[in-house]
């Protein structure tokens, strides 16, 4: 089965730190046919409405027994709507969609978050993508979301910009030991200054790096050419079709 648009039934919405809500829809794919890294446009259905028009993209959180998980920070109208849902509401979804971060079964693959980067934690973790996880914050309150993150076996060093919890600095400071220890890739997710970082320390180094980008979408597959981020060696790749994960040396990070 490819990507779906549905109409979903919410299973559960609840906030789990402030302005952050974790959500489960009835997902026919969500047993196995979605991988780590993919997301999903998706829209609250307000029967009357169609403001705001576009479906907003979040990565799939994780995925069992049918349900489809997203853990999301209210921004603006789209996430706004969709943290007013309560179970049995529904929800129009398309997906899953975009790039997944590479099967490296077996290899030694370090995650780098930061914010709600950690949301395609639990599905690479059930998937067995990955082995350690550095985790950045800027402070002890915004890593209230580790409370609801499932990691079975997966080890994660914390770095906190006021040294409120773990390293005291940024989360790119964790990674030297690990490339230096011959980690076979790394995969990032969070905000642009992060990976870009992640990137080039990996690059210097000679070490693979996936990035899972962040770009405003419209339609979500690759049609309206909205999320175009510009390439190292010139040209653009789309955010919605060619990632969000791509190798980390193909971007031009500015
Ligand atoms: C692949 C991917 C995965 C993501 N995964 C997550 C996740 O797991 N968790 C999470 O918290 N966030 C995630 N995000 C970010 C999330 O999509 C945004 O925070 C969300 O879209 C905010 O929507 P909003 O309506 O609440 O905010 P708003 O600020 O109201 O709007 C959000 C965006 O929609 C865009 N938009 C509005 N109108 C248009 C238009 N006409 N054309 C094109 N774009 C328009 C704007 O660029 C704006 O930035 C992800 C983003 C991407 C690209």
């Amino acid at each position: 089965m490819g990507r779906t648009s549905v109409s979903a039934r919410v299973v559960e919405n609840r906030p789990i730190a402030p302005g952050i809500y974790r959500m489960g829809i009835e997902a026919p794919w969500a047993d196995g046919l979605v991988m780590p890294g993919q997301f999903c446009m998706l829209q609250a259905a307000c029967p009357g409405s169609s403001d705001p028009l576009l479906k907003r993209p979040l990565s799939v959180h994780d995925a069992e027994d049918g349900v489809a998980w997203f853990l999301y920070r209210v921004v603006g109208k789209g996430t706004g709507l969709l943290a007013r849902l309560v179970k049995g509401d529904m929800v129009a979804a398309v997906g899953p969609l975009g790039q997944p971060f590479p099967s490296l079964a077996g290899r030694r693959v370090v995650f780098v978050a930061g914010g709600m980067g950690v949301a395609p934690l639990p599905l690479l973790a059930r998937r067995r993508r990955v082995m350690k996880v550095l985790l950045g914050a800027r402070r002890e309150e915004e890593l209230a979301v580790l409370d609801v993150l499932d990691l079975p076996g997966i080890e994660v060093e914390i770095a906190t910009e006021d040294g409120s919890v773990g390293h005291k600095g940024l989360v790119t400071d964790l990674l030297p030991p690990f490339l230096e220890g011959g980690v076979e890739a790394v995969f990032t997710c969070g905000p642009m200054p992060m990976m870009r970082e992640v990137s080039r320390m990996c690059g210097a180094r000679g070490t693979a790096c996936w990035a899972s980008l962040e770009a405003a979408m419209a339609c979500g597959s690759g049609l309206c050419m909205g999320c175009a981020v510009r390439k190292a060696g010139g040209g653009y790749l789309h955010v919605c079709s060619d990632g969000p994960v791509v190798d980390a040396a193909v971007i031009a990070w500015g």
